[in-house]
């Protein structure tokens, strides 16, 4: 089968005064129909930029190469060359992206209920029963508990887990054929990150969506995902089945990744840090020691904000 997207070559750069430095480096990987892709990799490895990108939504200092092309009905679309107006027409419709902070997407003002019902009545043109109508199903179908009821909400009476369920209700609202989940789980306590996963498989399932699923986790998605990519350092490392990842890493730092995971037998015991396997490692043990640096200077100076015997209660 046709894969949805290709990437080809994909190239991220950050001009900074005379030096050009690339963050994401001429990788290639496509994403299947029906299926979930995973990136995986540590903190700064390029898996944000690069799923920004599909977007264009990359900082306006980024730069990029390469081509990131979407079959749709025989119809060929490299994004990455559309104009501002043209690549409207994909985002929300085509492609949706959720984020690790559901909050920062979500209107403290409004109920939770008239923001998702505010994508039907802008985007399919419903009345304002319809949209309440559409909107209540929706919340049933991400398993939001009372429906109608959640519906009168506003985003601080809900958990973090609720709040994801919403975004994510807003993300499929429109029947997009790609989701991509930026972290979606990396801000929620573990129970709750599982049964989000599964919510996005049984969405996966259900509609035949596309997702783009990018953790820092690679345990936690090997459960659910099709095929996995591994980023290090803008480059992506290696690719393959989540079992073969898993069992059979072969580039030294999924390896190294894979030894670090905390386990229930090493309880007690120093965590492992990649640089206890890789040979390449100076690089990483130079960036610990200047955030060491930072750590000490910050301490020496006066804080900027103090909190003394502060209480929040709720009645
Ligand atoms: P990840 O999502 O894997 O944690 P990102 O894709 O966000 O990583 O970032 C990859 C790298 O790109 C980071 O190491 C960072 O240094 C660089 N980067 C990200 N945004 C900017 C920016 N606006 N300006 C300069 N460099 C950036
Ligand atoms: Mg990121």
């Amino acid at each position: 089968m046709q894969p949805l997207i290709d990437i080809s070559n994909l190239a991220i750069r950050f001009s900074a005064d005379d030096n050009t430095r690339a963050a994401v480096k001429n990788i290639s990987f496509s994403i299947q129909k029906s299926k979930i892709t995973a990136i995986v990799g540590e903190s700064g490895s390029g898996k944000s930029l690069t799923a920004l990108s599909i977007m264009q939504l990359l900082p306006k200092e980024a730069s990029t190469s390469g081509k990131i092309e979407y079959h749709d009905n025989h119809q060929t679309t490299n994004l990455l060359s559309l104009s501002s107006k043209e690549i409207r027409f994909f985002r929300g419709k085509k492609i949706a992206m959720i984020f690790q902070e559901p909050m920062t997407s979500l209107n403290p003002m409004m109920t939770i209920g008239s923001q998702v019902a505010e994508m039907f009545i802008l985007h399919q043109q419903c009345n304002k029963k319809k949209a309440r109508e559409a909107t209540v199903k929706l919340f049933e179908e991400v398993e939001l508990p009372e429906p109608a009821a959640i519906y009168d909400r506003y985003p601080h009476q809900i958990s973090g887990g609720q709040k994801q369920r919403v975004m994510i209700a807003m993300a499929i609202s429109c029947r997009p054929d790609l989701l991509i989940a930026d972290e979606p789980t990396t801000a929620l306590d573990i129970q709750v990150q599982e049964s989000i996963l599964r919510l996005l498989h049984s969405l996966k399932e259900k509609y035949g969506l596309a997702i783009l699923l990018i953790s820092h986790d690679l345990e936690l998605v090997a459960s659910i995902a099709d095929q996995v990519l591994v980023m290090y350092q803008g480059e992506l490392v290696e690719q393959g089945l989540p079992a073969q990842i898993l069992h059979h890493p072969q580039h030294p730092y999924t390896k190294a990744l894979w030894q670090c995971l905390p386990r229930a037998e090493r309880k007690g015991q120093r965590l492992p840090v990649l640089s206890d396997f890789m040979d390449n490692a100076q690089q990483i043990n130079h960036e610990e020691k200047m955030f060491e640096q930072k750590t000490i200077e910050a301490d020496n100076q006066f804080p900027v904000l103090s909190v003394q015997s502060l209480v929040v209660e709720f009645a």
